[in-house]
């Protein structure tokens, strides 16, 4: 009856459901978004505290069974059910989220949540327990990591309460948790792309020093494209670019006997893609490291606010990540 493969896990502890809905502090004005409503436990106990439900459905064969539910009760009015599968769907205006998910969509899901305009004031999410543990992982927390820094950057994350996998029909493999979500207002005023893409070269070996990272042949080839992208769209490659390049690579890696004139610049001038520049911009990137104090620190020990600086010092230096 039910489909492993949509995540069709049915929360049968009606005091689960209960505590779920009481934590969300719905308001009698609430427009609440469910999504994936199954047979609609969840749902009934929604509307008799919220003016509406907009639930979002994949199976058809639930979007039946929930709007079966509503039939003939109070409560029809007040229900919207939306066929589709809530990671391509525009979704509409609401209040609070309230959501028992499929496992599969966690991350995807919950960056869509992130990036819904206008905010929308908290959303209270069911996840698979270690997911949840990562979503509010702090810094030096065993779990910490590019999810808790991303997620906490957008959001206040709180763990609400910890549900074995017995409260559910069929049963899951693993035990949930249910967590409070509450959007930043206002956002922190910058590029989320720029952000993930340093955090994700943080977080690729989040034990290993960051001076180490920013060694690696990949992590300096990465740098060195985005270097030049940043600076082509700033106005196109002529030579007073060039000039300017050489300039501030000049300036970074101190290195007085770097002379405009000399054999160093014509090989950059001449072969952008040449072996001479992944050092260069490795010594730049280090340079910046040092400069600031970040070159033997971990990424699991760095805060929120190591990484907000970490990001602005690079930038400065003329370094991006997307
Ligand atoms: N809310 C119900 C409850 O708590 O008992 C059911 C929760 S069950 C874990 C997840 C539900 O999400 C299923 O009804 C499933 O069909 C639906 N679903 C799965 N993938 C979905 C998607 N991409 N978009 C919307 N709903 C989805």
């Amino acid at each position: 009856q039910f489909d492993k493969s949509k995540g069709q896990h049915i929360l049968k502890n009606p005091l689960i459901v209960q505590s779920i809905v009481q934590k969300a502090g719905i308001k009698s004005t609430d427009i609440v978004l469910e999504i994936g409503p199954g047979t609609g436990n969840l749902t009934m106990k929604l509307l008799e505290v919220a003016k509406k439900v907009i639930a979002v459905e994949l199976d058809p064969r639930m979007v039946l069974e929930v709007t079966r539910r509503v039939q003939g009760t109070p409560y029809q009015t007040h229900l919207q059910v939306i066929h589709g599968d809530v990671l391509k769907t525009e979704l509409p205006y609401f209040d609070v989220c309230v959501a028992n998910i499929p496992y599969q969509i966690s991350s995807p899901l919950t960056f869509k949540l992130l990036s819904h305009r206008p905010v929308f004031r908290c959303a209270v999410i069911m996840y698979q327990r270690e997911f949840a543990m990562r979503l509010v992982a702090k810094t030096g927390d065993p779990l910490f990591c590019r999810l808790s820094v991303n997620t906490q950057l957008l959001a206040r994350v709180d763990h609400l309460l910890k549900v074995g996998k017995n409260n559910f029909r069929p049963p899951p493999k693993i035990d949930s948790s249910v967590v409070r979500i509450e959007p930043r207002n206002p956002l922190p005023a910058i590029d989320f792309k720029e952000w993930d893409g340093l955090i994700r070269l943080c977080f690729n070996r989040k034990n290993k020093t960051l001076g180490s990272i920013f060694r690696q042949k990949a992590v300096c080839a990465l740098m060195e494209k985005n270097f030049k992208t940043h600076q082509a769209l700033q106005g196109s490659l002529d030579n007073q670019a060039d000039a300017d390049l050489v300039m501030q690579l000049g300036d970074v890696t101190n290195d007085t006997s770097m002379d405009l004139d000399s054999g160093d610049f014509d090989t950059m001038d001449e072969d952008m893609d040449g072996s001479t520049i992944p050092s260069t911009f490795k010594d730049k990137g280090l340079a910046v490291l040092k400069e600031h104090d970040y070159e033997d620190k971990r990424s699991s020990k760095l805060t929120q606010e190591d990484f907000l600086k970490l990001l602005a010092v690079f930038n400065k230096a003329g370094f991006h990540f997307s």
